[in-house]
Parts: C-alpha cells; sequence; structure tokens
C-alpha cells in the first residue's frame, strides 16, 4: 500500500492535538479503568483486516476500545507502585525517534543512537555525583540492567564460565527487602534459588551490614563462593537505603562485585540535602537508575552504569562476521556490553527531558515531590487512627489504618475505585502495609491534600 502523506500529515496534526489535549487535561479520565478482564479482547475482531483501513478508523477506536482499557500513569492522582510519568519533551523525542526508526547495534548502523546515549548518560552521571570511570549504557528495565550487572560480576568471580559452563556455589547477597528482579536475574544466569542469601534488614527496612559480613564468612566457611552484592538504595516497599559505605567495605575486603539497585530514588542523589543517603555508591561497580521512574521519562529507559566495562564486555561480546567493522576506540559497539542486539534510539527522548527541564527544573520537581511527602507523613502522624510504618526519605508514604489487614484492604479497595486515587499496598513486618507514591509532573500537593481527606472520609465510614 502506497502511503498518502498528506492523509498522514493531516493525522499527525490531530494526533498531536490529542496528545497535548491529553497530556494537560489527564484528570479528566478515571485514573483506573472500569472494564473486566477480556473486555478489550472481545471488543476486536480476532482476525487482522485483509485491507488496510483509512487511519480514522485506527483513532476512533483507539477512542472508543483502547482508552477505556487504560490505566492511566499521567493521571495526578496516580499514587500508586512508583508513580512517574512521562513528560511533553520526551514525547516529542519518543515520537521522532519512532520516526526515525535507527538501531544502534553497532556505532556505523546508527552513530547518533550511539553517542547520545553516551552523551546524555554522561550529564546524568554528573548530576547524580558519579565519578567519569562509570561506562554508561541504557537498557529497557532495571530487571534487565541488574541482570547484566549480574553476569558481570559472575564474569569477574568466574571467568571460566563462559566457556565451561558456570560453576555451582556461587553465592549472592541481597536484602529481604530487595527488588525480586534481582532474583529473577539470579534465576536466568542459573545461580539457583539456594544460593541467594536474602539478608535481614533493621527496623528501617534497611540491610544489616553486620548480618551481611557474617553470612559471607559462613559460606567462605562452608567452601561456597561468594560473588555479588546488591544493595538497593530505595527499596521498592519503603524506599529504605541500605548503608551503603558499610557494603562496598564488605564488598572491598571480600573482593566482590557490589550492584546497587538505585531504580527509583536514585534520581534523588541530583539533590544536594540527599546526596549524603547515596554516600559508598561511587564505590560500586554497578549501578541502575530509571529514567522511567522518577526522571519524567516514559517507558523505557533504565541507565546503566558500569565501573568495569571490560568485564561487562568479556561477558558478552560475540560478534558474528556479519557484524564486523572498522576498529576505532571512539566507536563504541554497544552490541558488545549486553544481551540485546537491536537497539533503539530510547536517548533522543532523554535528552529532550534532560535539555527541557535542565537540571534545576528536575531537582524543583523532585524536591517538591518529597517536600509534599513529608506533609503527607505528618498530616498521618496527627490522625491518631493511623499509623506510619516507615521513615520517608524520598516521596513514598507507607502507613495504615490501626486495624486489621482486613480492614485497610478495604480502605484501599475503596479508595481505588473512587476514579480519582490510585494507591497500592505492601506488607511489612508481616501486615497489609498502603503506600503512596509521589512522582508524577501533574500532581499537586492540592492532589496529595485531596487524597489524604478521601482516606480520612473513607475510614470514617468503614
Ligand atoms: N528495582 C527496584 C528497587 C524497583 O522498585 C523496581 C520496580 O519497581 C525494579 C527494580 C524493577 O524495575 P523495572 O520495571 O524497570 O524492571
Amino acid at each position: 500500500m502506497k502511503e498518502d502523506f498528506e492523509e498522514f500529515r493531516r493525522v499527525a496534526h490531530q494526533a498531536v492535538d490529542w496528545i497535548a489535549d491529553y497530556l494537560e487535561n489527564a484528570r479528566r479520565y478515571p485514573v483506573l479503568p472500569r472494564l473486566k478482564p477480556g473486555e478489550l479482547m472481545d471488543a476486536l475482531p480476532g482476525c487482522g483486516p485483509e485491507q488496510g483501513e483509512p487511519y480514522e478508523a485506527l483513532l476512533a477506536d483507539f477512542e472508543r476500545v483502547v482508552l477505556p482499557a487504560v490505566t492511566h500513569w499521567n493521571h495526578p492522582g496516580y499514587l500508586a507502585y512508583f508513580a512517574c510519568t512521562g513528560s511533553p519533551p520526551a514525547v516529542l523525542g519518543e515520537m521522532l525517534a519512532a520516526a526515525l526508526n535507527t538501531n544502534g547495534i553497532h556505532w556505523l548502523t546508527s552513530p547518533a543512537v550511539v553517542e547520545l546515549e553516551q552523551v546524555t548518560l554522561g550529564w546524568l552521571r554528573q548530576w547524580l555525583g558519579l565519578p567519569a570511570e562509570f561506562f554508561g549504557e541504557i537498557f529497557d528495565t532495571a530487571s534487565v540492567s541488574s541482570l547484566h550487572a549480574l553476569a558481570a560480576a559472575r564474569e569477574m568471580a568466574d571467568p571460566e564460565a563462559r566457556e565451561r559452563g558456570a560453576r555451582p556455589g556461587l553465592i549472592l547477597y541481597c536484602s529481604e527487602q530487595a527488588h525480586s528482579s534481582i532474583e529473577k536475574g539470579a534465576l536466568v544466569l542459573g545461580i539457583g534459588r539456594q544460593h541467594i542469601r536474602k539478608i535481614p534488614v533493621d527496623a528501617e527496612f534497611r540491610m544489616r551490614a553486620d548480618a551481611l559480613e557474617q553470612a559471607i564468612e559462613r559460606d567462605r566457611a562452608a567452601g561456597l563462593r561468594p560473588f555479588c552484592i546488591v544493595a538497593t538504595a530505595g527499596t521498592t516497599s519503603t524506599t529504605s537505603v541500605d548503608p551503603l559505605e558499610a557494603i562496598a567495605d564488605i564488598a572491598e575486603r571480600h573482593d566482590l562485585w557490589l550492584h546497587v539497585d538505585a531504580a527509583y530514588a536514585g534520581a534523588a542523589a541530583m539533590l544536594p540535602e540527599k546526596r549524603p543517603l547515596f554516600r559508598g555508591w561511587e564505590r560500586a561497580h554497578s549501578i541502575v537508575v530509571n529514567a522511567h521512574k522518577w526522571l519524567f521519562t516514559p517507558l523505557d529507559l533504565s541507565a546503566f552504569y558500569c565501573r568495569r566495562p571490560d568485564v561487562l564486555r568479556r561477558a558478552f561480546s560475540l560478534t558474528p562476521e556479519y557484524l564486523r567493522t572498522a576498529e576505532d576506540p571512539r566507536a563504541i559497539n554497544l552490541m558488545d556490553y549486553g544481551v540485546p542486539l537491536g537497539r533503539r534510539f530510547r536517548a533522543l527522548k532523554f535528552w529532550f527531558v534532560l535539555r527541557r527541564m535542565g537540571r534545576q527544573g528536575i531537582i524543583e520537581a523532585l524536591r517538591a515531590h518529597i517536600g509534599w511527602a513529608q506533609e503527607l507523613a505528618r498530616w498521618i502522624d496527627e490522625d491518631s487512627r493511623f499509623e506510619r510504618v516507615a521513615p520517608v526519605p524520598f516521596s513514598v508514604v507507607c502507613f495504615r489504618l490501626r486495624a486489621g489487614d482486613e480492614e485497610n484492604r478495604q480502605l484501599l479497595e475503596r479508595i481505588n475505585r473512587s476514579g480519582r486515587f490510585f494507591l497500592s499496598h505492601t506488607e511489612l513486618n508481616g501486615r497489609y502495609v498502603l503506600r503512596i507514591a509521589i512522582g508524577n509532573l501533574g500532581t499537586t500537593r492540592q492532589d496529595v491534600r485531596e487524597a489524604w481527606e478521601l482516606i480520612q472520609r473513607t475510614a470514617d465510614e468503614l
């Protein structure tokens, strides 16, 4: 089918108008869709069309069928998980990247993809206060970034693994609050669940460095081979930060790879007042910070930093003849540093965000989110019906009604049914806990206040 570019131009303008209206007024929609599982699938034909359809039909069905099935992460009332939004400059970058459809397999297949990735991650690295030795690379998710960290750690500890296959008995350490992606990465690499040590946490949900060291010594004495520690800066449930300096000391003493999962909270290292929490992460071998969590960049963009790109390259470089190019030290071939061969132009949207918002603009947004979280924590503390169950170092507040798990579950369900707010939950010390995460560019202090008032009113009705 020959494209009619006049028609494309016309509908694309309409689509851009729609996008601008949507981003400006996302609160018009219910934050959670009101449909039953399977409804979208039932509303669409089981087979694709024989003949091409007009753009109008596509856009009409987008509004009629797709939109009602969307959970609006852009909604200012989205306060679940790690709330996050894209931003208009990122959307612009994503549109242009889709138009270019250029693929950074190696340098020559797209110098722009390869070099802009280095530029943007270089800027972010400096803003995070990390030293220049950290090589930056973009992956889709933190799960995949951490998988690469574990693979590099294994390569360092067991360089024979590449030829001979992995040796059993390698031991991985993380806290019991670490994200499930760490365990999943270990599963993929064949480390085996019985070789993952989930180190206990202190009363504020931070890994206990003394327990970590004891576990390593116990494993060594038993003839096992510790190879990697994963510390978390901003755990998923409470955003606690493991004691990074003490853990870096232990990693150095025992010659272990240290990976820091800062998928959500890493962005906050841009704030001078939060930087002390991250002290020690500059000694890690690798770090992940997700731009798609708290840096206003739509899915997906995970910034992976590695201080030993030589080890990463040893683990992953495998070049078939058809992909060989002339050697040039400045022509980086990112396919040598990870699993994916194809590499989409994610850096473009991120470059647009960094330039449009600037370091100060990002700092202001993060600071506002943290400030509102602190206020919310105060309101919770002042209402004796509720208890706050974890400190609030960043923009997430964990709390519960002083009642049973069932009442708390009902409270969450009623709030989420309102269509105005979406909250999520976790479990801490065996109890059901509600979580409010502020991270959306459209969220205002008034939204947070209204969420709290709705929670109070709903608690009255329970
Ligand atoms: N690490 C932490 C601390 C997280 O909270 C999450 C997700 O919330 C992840 C990793 C996984 O992120 P992704 O969805 O990018 O794989």
